[in-house]
């Protein structure tokens, strides 16, 4: 079931000040109506009872889609700053482990540090595709790609609703514009060999030690790996 909280919440613009329910995780699984809510923009808006300014907040947020059997934790961070978004993840994690009967598992937990990845891993999660390798086939798109786009200021997404039998689909964003640039095609059976390739079971699949941590990102690796 969804779990809220009620938060004191300062206007952006007026500066006045409300109490506002808002989502601290959801199910659905269980409401597939938040599921629409979120992917609209619509989930933590807040309109301001004073000057009507309407805001989204970006706070902390667990998605569980019990029917996929899959969670995503948001903890909303910057790249630079994902180590405390890791030790929120490690918590949250800690917690729900705690509250599971014995013997039961909990199933994958992603992190994502923003909204667009979220979106964007929902829909990962929701093609049966592995965040790993999504994220390494886009290391691979980044390093042949240099000359057009860099990580630096440029994100690749994974367009699920172009994504057919034969072909992923990626979206260049331009990350200061946000604008969205070029559409890239990768081939479903070279995916699917990675796959093969990458995930096996056990500790030390191939997968887990080119991204061994929670928040796995070819984007972050990329940029990390220059600093
Ligand atoms: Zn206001």
């Amino acid at each position: 079931m969804a779990q809220t909280s009620t938060y004191p919440i300062q206007c952006p613009e007026c500066k006045s000040q409300q109490d506002e329910v808002l989502y601290d995780s959801l199910d659905v699984g269980k409401e597939p109506e938040l599921r629409k809510q979120l992917l609209e923009n619509k989930l933590n808006r807040i309109k301001c009872n004073s000057c009507h300014f309407e805001f989204h907040i970006d706070k902390n947020l667990l998605y569980h889609d019990s029917k996929g059997g899959w969670m995503i934790f948001h903890s909303p961070s910057t790249m630079e700053n994902a180590d405390t978004a890791i030790e929120e993840f490690d918590k949250v994690l800690r917690d729900m482990k705690e509250l599971l009967p014995s013997g039961q598992e909990l199933p994958p937990v992603d992190l994502v540090l923003t909204r667009v990845e979220l979106v964007e891993r929902i829909f990962v999660r929701e093609a049966e595709l592995d965040p790993r390798v999504i994220e390494y086939v886009k290391y691979l798109i980044y390093t042949q790609n240099l000359d057009k786009f860099m990580p630096e200021n440029s994100a690749l997404l994974l367009n699920g609703q172009e994504c057919n039998e034969e072909n992923l689909c990626f979206v260049v964003q331009d990350l200061e514009t946000r604008k969205l640039e070029s559409l890239l095609h990768y081939k479903r059976e070279t995916y699917e060999d990675l796959v093969e390739l990458l995930v096996q079971d056990g500790e030390l699949s191939l997968i887990q030690q080119l991204f061994p941590g929670p928040y796995t990102s070819a984007r972050a690796y990329l940029i990390q790996d220059e600093i």
